[in-house]
């Protein structure tokens, strides 16, 4: 069976000035699904992608499972939907548990895509969700086939409807715990995967992250198949109980 590969693209907390914000990758053979689309997307997986020595582009992306509406995790959302539109004649494809996705098009977008215009003094063009994204729900209680891919999602403690997922692809699973509180019972049910990306953080500024120093008193088990996205700047630098991602990597799961 082929190796599952989890590239990850961003690997920075909101506030982050060394990294790109939390963006991961994760493909089987030659089919990839991102999680979350920060800015600027294309960059950060030509990035990601020649670094890790699976050089690809948006066109060979099938889609992008997001968590939240934060900016950190979904501000490339236009850009993608752009992209798609105009350059590779397609529209773009997203995966949210409907609560996610419920104001994706007028709390996020239509600001920046509802109108459109063929020339100069030509007149302006209305535009949809639909006319530049597929938008595919996620359900709480049963995976979603995308693909390869079946995603699951639960909620998670933040301030906007936000969902962890779990991806099975190629017979392994990768649990992501996006932004969340320390939550326990999260971390039992990412605990059904092989690999855990879970966020981290040490100088929370808002109380709806994960305090690192939680993390680290996790069974030696879990600590072992966890490694830490979302974190701010400097965090990989000292030894720490969990391993930090690192962008531009291949971590085969
Ligand atoms: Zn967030």
């Amino acid at each position: 069976m082929s190796a599952v590969c989890l590239i990850p693209l961003g690997v920075g907390e909101a506030f982050a000035a060394r990294h790109y914000t939390t963006c991961l990758a994760l493909g089987v053979d030659d089919d990839w699904l991102l999680i979350e689309c920060p800015h600027p997307i294309r960059k950060m997986l030509r990035e990601a992608t020649t670094a890790a020595g699976r050089p690809f582009d948006l066109d060979r992306v099938r889609g992008v499972a997001v968590s939240h509406l934060h900016a950190d995790h979904a501000c490339g959302l236009e850009d993608f939907g752009f992209y798609s539109y105009f350059a590779l004649g397609r529209r773009a494809t997203v995966l949210a548990h409907p609560d996610v996705s419920a104001r994706l098009w007028d709390g996020l977008l239509a600001a920046g895509m509802d109108t459109t215009r063929v020339g100069p003094g030509t007149p302006p063009i209305a535009r949809r969700l639909d006319d530049y994204f597929d938008v595919i729900s996620l359900c709480k209680t049963s995976p979603v086939v995308f693909g390869p891919f079946a995603v699951e999602c639960r909620p998670t403690f933040h301030p906007i409807p936000t969902t962890a997922f779990r991806i099975r692809v190629a017979g392994r699973t990768v649990g992501f715990s996006a932004d969340t509180a320390f939550d326990p019972a999260l971390i039992d049910w990412l605990d059904a995967a092989d690999l855990i990306v879970h966020e981290a953080t040490t100088n929370d500024l808002t109380g709806v992250h994960t305090p690192y120093s939680r993390l680290a008193t996790l069974p030696e088990s879990l600590r072992r198949k966890m490694r830490l996205i979302h974190y701010p700047d400097g965090f990989e630098d000292e030894p720490r109980a969990i391993e930090p991602l690192h962008q531009g990597r291949c971590y085969e799961v």
